[in-house]
């Protein structure tokens, strides 16, 4: 395929305000596609050249591109700047200039397969004149390029892609290009769960079918999307429907799965990102403490201090997530990784024994010692009992406590009743907080339009549909600190019509790309016509009552990590219920 032909798909994804018709384009070119492609293209649709979890990233300064622009289109850097102040985005700036610069469409022949080599240059380009040599190669191919090809393509190694095209979204289209319909796209996701790699599952798909996909087993290297919690509102409810669980402290860090085969230690965020570079004590422990040759662990990880068994609360913890001055901050802040499963040990994926059977393993499997600690866990059948241990974990400073079903599988990416977080909260309150998206802002009135502010437009994830509804507007509260904060990376991500994946009755003054999470703390759920949350044709939506901002989720988690509509559900139904 000409990259040509495929800029042309990216720029009628990027026109579209319906997530129906995305999934049409989306497949209608995966249809086109050939197997020798399916790969890259699945890549380059989420502006990537390799899955999320592999660091390759193409990073170019705005600087940087804007001088390559120059040089395709032979006007001068500052003259691209000026360009790309008044236009806030160089990919239509590159459009433009090429427009301008008569470069024929019919020159514009590079294929798919040649562009990305180029981009995977420019990647791995490393050492002394890289600023120079990355520059050559992108405006070279600039030159070589028509001009929408030139507008999306400058935005990859910008890490500015506009699709906002979501994993459920791509793997709803392969299904529909390879098979036809959505009707196995379970096993697409099943796959999906299991590899966290989407290139993967298209070419397997291209090249081995359905029975090929559901053969690709999980990997060393590979991240496993992580199982997740129900909640239920208090001990009593919890035995009543589990009857026995496997209790356990819930710790409030990171969630960090760390993968080993042989010396090579790699970790992996809840959001599939790789942190291995962030925590060199993890490393290390990883390499004293396991006892397996290849073991891929589930661990939460934080600041604790073991002579006075204090934790530290998430706002310390979080200090950790960094891309400079790590050594220092290591030592500063030591992490420990409370490990409380294993999902891989010499070649064998765990996923379908029983918890009862993997947390055994665990014993044989982690050298005792002070880093990576073994989750101390429990079986209890009294709510009494169960009682005493939430009461232990809240006078600890923990979070609560997670407790599991015996005899679950490991359901990579799922949350469901198999494992359920229990936390402590006082009558009337909603017993958890909420992980929100914004959506948008509404322009405000006096000192807040100072930050260009006055409300900003928050939604849930409706993990059914891949969809991002609302649920509150949120004002009151927000520092100016923190007011500067969202307008900073608000800003950066701003759109010009509603993306493709948002629902909304309420039109705000400025559109966003759905990225930033935050987190929010609400004294009630209500049922509200004003917002998409839930709402049906026949049914109203749900809505936050006195909703206030906690804390900046984004380091540790995606937009489709938000709360769900299922979850906000699940909290009405229980509020009040204590
Ligand atoms: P929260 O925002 O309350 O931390 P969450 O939305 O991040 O919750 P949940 O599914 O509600 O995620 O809770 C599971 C998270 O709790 C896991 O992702 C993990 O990071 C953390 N956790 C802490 N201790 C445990 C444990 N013993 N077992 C499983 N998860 C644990």
């Amino acid at each position: 395929m000409k990259f040509k032909e495929l800029a042309e798909y990216f720029e009628k994804m990027e026109n579209t305000s319906s997530r129906l018709a995305l999934i049409d384009i989306l497949s209608e070119l995966f249809k086109k596609t050939p197997k020798e492609e399916i790969e890259k293209i699945t890549y380059l649709i989420q502006g990537r050249l390799a899955p999320f979890f592999v660091p390759l990233e193409i990073g170019m300064a705005e600087k940087t591109v804007a001088q390559a622009i120059a040089n395709a289109y032979d006007v001068t850097r500052e003259e691209v700047l000026k360009s790309y102040q008044r236009l806030g985005d160089m990919g239509k700036v590159a459009e433009q200039l090429n427009f301008k610069s008569q470069i024929s469409n019919l020159k514009s022949q590079l294929t798919v397969e040649e562009v990305f080599k180029i981009l995977t240059e420019i990647a791995n380009t490393k050492g002394g004149g890289t600023v120079e040599k990355r520059q050559k190669l992108l405006s070279d191919l600039l030159q070589n390029l028509d001009s929408t090809s030139a507008k999306h393509l400058v935005r990859i190694p910008l890490g500015n892609t506009r699709l906002g095209i979501g994993d459920p979204t791509v793997l709803d289209a392969l299904a529909t290009a390879k098979l036809g319909d959505k009707s196995n796209r379970k096993l697409l996701e099943g796959a999906y769960n299991r590899t966290s790699d989407l290139g993967l599952i298209a070419k397997t798909l291209w090249e081995k079918g359905l029975s090929g996909v559901e053969k690709l087993e999980v990997r060393v290297g590979s991240p496993i999307r992580s199982e997740l919690c129900e909640r239920l509102p208090n001990p009593e409810k919890v035995i009543e429907k589990m009857t026995e669980v496997d209790v356990q402290y819930k710790y409030d860090g990171f969630r960090v799965q760390i993968h080993k085969d042989g010396d090579n230690i790699r970790m992996f965020s809840r959001n599939l990102e790789e942190m291995t570079h962030m925590f060199p004590e993890l490393t290390e422990a990883a390499k004293r403490q396991i006892k397996a040759k290849s073991v891929i662990l589930d661990t939460e990880a934080l600041a604790y201090n073991p002579e006075s068994e204090e934790f530290l609360p998430f706002q310390e913890t979080t200090k950790r997530r960094r891309k400079h001055g790590i050594e220092a901050m290591a030592k500063a802040l030591p992490l420990k990784a409370f490990v409380f499963d294993i999902l891989y040990k010499d070649g064998k994926q765990l996923l379908d024994e029983p918890l009862s059977k993997r947390v055994e393993m665990l014993k044989e499997v982690i050298r005792e010692d002070d880093v990576l600690i073994r989750t101390k866990n429990q079986t209890v059948k009294d709510p009494k009992e169960l009682s005493i241990l939430l009461e232990d974990a809240i006078s600890k400073g923990l979070e609560g406590l997670v407790v599991k079903r015996l005899e679950s599988p490991y359901e990579a990416g799922g949350r469901n009743f198999n494992w359920v977080k229990l936390k402590r909260h006082s009558s009337g309150e909603l017993s958890d907080t909420i992980d929100c998206v914004v959506l948008g802002y509404i322009a405000g009135k006096g000192k807040r339009t100072a930050f260009g502010a006055g409300a900003l437009l928050v939604g849930v994830y409706d993990s059914k549909k891949d969809e991002f509804v609302t649920v509150s507007k949120i004002g009151t509260g927000l520092t100016d600190e923190e007011w500067r904060e969202i307008h900073k990376r608000g800003d950066a991500i701003k759109v010009e019509h509603k993306p493709a994946r948002v629902s909304s009755s309420i039109i705000p003054s400025v559109w966003i790309k759905p990225e930033i999470v935050i987190e929010v703390l609400a004294d009630e759920i209500t049922r509200s016509p004003v917002h998409t949350a839930g709402k049906t044709e026949t049914e109203p939506g749900y809505a936050l009552r006195f909703p206030r901002l906690v804390s900046f989720r984004s380091g540790d988690k995606r937009a489709e990590d938000a709360t769900s509509v299922l979850e906000l559900i699940s909290l009405y139904n229980q509020q009040g219920k204590k």
